[in-house]
């Protein structure tokens, strides 16, 4: 390659690159490099390899995406209360169409929202007699289907649940199972925090619970 150094060859690699860079396809730059006598052949196959290559990674390259979800539900005695796909004892269940699993609605929430595709009222609406009673764990497989029919990879999710009671966190892992397994992805790609209000508000008054989530997906 002693022939290709010093300015002289890079001028001219950058010359051909410039004049090649309009045309279409790796033959007709290779034509256009035979014909040009004036630039060295290792010097021309160099240009080749490099347009090539930046047509391959910019076909390629992916794009890094955040979405947010955000849901809230009342909390009514007698009804079963389900987070993160488990069932928790406790007095009061959340009230709502499906089970009402406020968690995993924030986090579909935050998954459409990375490939800007709606919302959950949007694709299963709370009139629709098929969502009835339903576990959120199977919407959100769905969810995932719909990403992955987007050419959508989810990175990961990192979420903050708002109940005043139970404790949550015990059963935090079973949690982060069902919504890995779910979405199919790694459980150490799901993220499960929770707050109390400390007594404030709504929620502080048990009144309901709240979920908000962060989706990271590359497309
Ligand atoms: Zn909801």
């Amino acid at each position: 390659m002693s022939h290709v150094q010093g300015d002289t060859a890079l001028g001219r690699i950058l010359r051909v690159n410039l004049v090649v860079q309009n045309h279409t396809g790796i033959f007709e730059r290779r034509a256009y490099a035979m014909r040009n006598r004036r630039a060295q052949p290792r010097a021309q196959v160099f240009v080749i390899v490099c347009n090539s290559a930046v047509g391959y990674f910019g076909h390629t390259m992916k794009t890094i995406r955040t979405g947010i979800g955000f849901d809230a539900h009342r909390l009514r005695k007698g009804r079963s209360l389900v987070l993160g796909g488990v069932e928790f004892k406790h007095t009061h269940g959340l009230e709502g169409h499906s089970d009402a699993d406020v968690l995993c609605h924030a986090i579909m929430d935050a998954l459409l929202g990375a490939v800007a595709d709606g919302d959950i009222g949007v694709h299963f609406k709370n009139t629709d007699p098929r969502w009835k009673g339903v576990s959120s764990i199977a919407l959100m497989k769905t969810v995932r289907r719909r990403l992955k029919a987007k050419g959508a990879r989810i990175i990961n999710v990192d979420s903050t649940l708002m109940a005043e009671q139970p404790r949550i966190m015990p059963r935090a892992q079973e949690m982060r199972s069902n919504i890995a397994t779910a979405l199919g992805i790694s459980i150490d790609s799901i993220s499960i925090k929770a707050t109390t209000m400390e007594r404030m508000g709504a929620v502080g008054r048990q009144e309901g619970m709240a979920a908000m989530a962060v989706a990271t997906v590359k497309i």
